[in-house]
């Protein structure tokens, strides 16, 4: 396997492996070689259907050679509009087998957003589940896409096994794709399972990854399959008792985010285990029992899901021991949220930290070592942190004091999509720019005190407010706009919205938020609509969201 195990152990320190050694491999060669060396070991499981190594990487083959078939070409963009689901993960590994750059969109995005990412990475292939298939006849016209393949997946249909090989009439009948459209299904059919013979070098663009960065609206992240690898391996490390050939994991966390690509996706082929999918994210108790069923082993996922779990009715009638090692990212954990999760499943619940531009993973708590509460924990091997002044960006802050966050490490991502001036701007003389605010305590372990840059984070999921703040302004009464994140228990913060109304306008918020909800994905929505006469300018004319965050803040707690 291309995880070196006694490389690292030799510069293993408290629980943190210091450096670690990284084959120059594309990702995929994970895959490949779980295959060879694990064939029948279950790759997957998706609703009782389990797909094999040696099988899955047949099926990437062939799903590899319907694309090149179409004229798909290395250094294509190929989007991936599609939910946790056996295919997701087919096409992705078929995507970078061509060299071609896989372009996850979000499935809960509306037309307007999968459009702007359609056009954004220049994408002219996607490949759609049959359910959102209508979004996508909505935009073909206003994008350039020329190949449209349709997958058909029902929540909670056993997919694979049945239908890769034996074409369902009924489903076709259901869903009526026009005539220069495909179907997966039927193309897989026609292509044959050979590797695909196309060089491709480590360093190459595996994926565009997108988010919203410290400013401005979403942007794709560039990943090379290099990067991807590194950060699988440095996550690897971490799970200091991996048992290659053994491991359960389960795939709570959507793939189309780089945590879930990493921790669920890379993590899992990395070891030969077993990604047990979750057909549908908010049925509780049908991920408890998968759990016990499964015995799963590691979890990642983000607060909101161990907040979920540890409280849900009945989870103390589940058996929940198998779970060894969750680790938690995206937004801060809460203490009493870390208690309880530990208390009903026994399991190590560590917190971790990173973002889109690294992979995403730099920070985490040792696995066997002591955990801080609140603390992101310690840099992942490789990993060079500093904490500089805010304002400047340079100056060196002493130990205890806030700053921000910079980085750098072999998980960096090359740029932003065709944004030579933003990634400048976020990455200077070889330092990631992380827009948080963080401190250091005397032993090495970071805290994340606050936010500098403008993005907010609902259940692990970062919005753009300048996104939202342009649809806002899009409605025919709203003459301007701001958006903040307002801390929430559960969803780690809430939005609200402050809208100034043309003159002579009346509204009521209801109106707005209606009107949001058709634009845009559900988590983007406000919770809360404020009309108000005017929004604190600077002199320059820019928005201080800032002082209405805080504002609203000490509204909430009457302080
Ligand atoms: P994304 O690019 O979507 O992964 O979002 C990355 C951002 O999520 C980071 O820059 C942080 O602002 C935030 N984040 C990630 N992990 C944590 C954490 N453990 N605590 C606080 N904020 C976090």
């Amino acid at each position: 396997m291309i995880y070196d195990e006694k490389i690292w152990l030799k510069q293993y320190d408290q629980g943190v492996p210091a450096t670690l050694k990284y084959p120059k491999v594309p990702l995929f060669t994970f895959l490949e070689e779980s295959a060879s060396k694990y064939p029948h070991n279950r790759a997957l499981s998706y609703l009782g259907n389990d797909i094999s190594y040696s099988k899955l990487d047949r099926l990437v083959n062939k799903a590899a050679n319907a694309l090149t078939d179409l004229g798909v070409q290395k250094g294509d963009r190929v989007a991936l509009y599609l939910a946790n689901t056996p295919q997701f993960i087919i096409m992705l590994y078929s995507i970078l087998k061509i060299g071609a750059i896989a372009v996850p969109i979000n499935p809960l995005f509306k037309s307007a957003e999968v459009a702007f990412e359609l056009n954004d990475s220049g994408a002219k292939t996607v490949i759609v589940m049959s359910r959102f298939y209508p979004i996508i006849q909505q935009i073909k016209e206003e994008t350039m896409l020329k190949n449209i393949i349709v997958t058909n997946v029902k929540d909670y249909f056993p997919f694979l096994t049945k239908i890769l090989f034996t074409l369902l009439k009924e489903k076709e009948d259901r869903v009526r794709i026009d005539d220069t459209d495909h179907w997966l299904e039927k193309l897989m059919q026609q292509s044959n399972d050979k590797k695909p013979d196309i060089g491709i070098d480590p360093e190459d663009i595996a994926l565009l990854q997108y988010t919203s960065g410290t400013t401005g609206t979403p942007k794709g992240v560039m990943l090379s399959h290099y990067n991807l690898v590194v950060n699988a391996l440095q996550c690897r490390a971490w799970v200091t008792d991996t048992v290659e050939g053994q491991e359960r994991v389960l795939g709570w966390l959507p793939f189309f985010h780089s945590f879930g690509m990493t921790a669920c996706l890379s993590y899992t082929m990395s070891c030969a285990g077993t990604l047990i999918l979750t057909p549908n994210p908010r049925d509780l108790s049908y991920i408890l029992k998968t759990m016990e069923k499964e015995k799963i082993t590691i979890m990642p996922g983000v607060p909101t899901m161990y907040a979920a779990l540890g409280s849900y009715k009945s989870v103390a009638k589940y058996d929940l021991s198998s779970v060894r090692a969750c680790i938690c990212g995206g937004a801060p954990l809460i203490e009493s949220v870390q208690k309880r999760f530990v208390e009903v499943t026994g399991s190590k619940l560590v917190e971790g930290y990173g973002l889109s531009e690294a992979s995403p993973v730099t920070h985490a708590n040792p696995m066997n070592a002591p955990n801080k509460p609140n603390s992101i924990g310690v840099p992942m091997p490789d990993t060079e942190c500093r904490i500089v002044d805010i304002e400047n960006g340079k100056d060196e802050i002493e130990v205890g004091k806030e700053g921000e966050l910079i980085i750098k490490g072999p998980q960096l991502m090359k740029g932003y999509w065709m944004q030579p001036e933003m990634t400048d701007e976020a990455i200077r003389e070889g330092w990631l720019h992380t827009g948080d605010i963080v401190k250091m305590d005397e032993e090495g372990y970071f805290y994340v005190v606050d936010r500098k840059k403008d993005i907010i984070i609902v259940k692990g999921l970062n919005v753009s407010p300048t996104e939202v703040e342009k649809v806002c302004c899009t409605h025919p009464k709203v003459e301007d706009a701001a958006v903040v994140g307002i801390p929430h228990e559960y969803k780690g913060e809430e939005i609200k919205a402050f809208i100034v109304l043309k003159e002579g306008e009346a509204a009521e918020a209801y109106e707005i938020i209606e009107y949001l909800r058709k634009k845009l994905a559900r988590f983007k929505v406000p919770s809360s609509v404020e009309f108000v006469d005017e929004l604190p300018k600077n002199v320059m004319g820019k928005l201080m969201r800032r002082l209405l965050r805080e504002r609203e803040m000490k509204k909430n707690t009457g302080l």
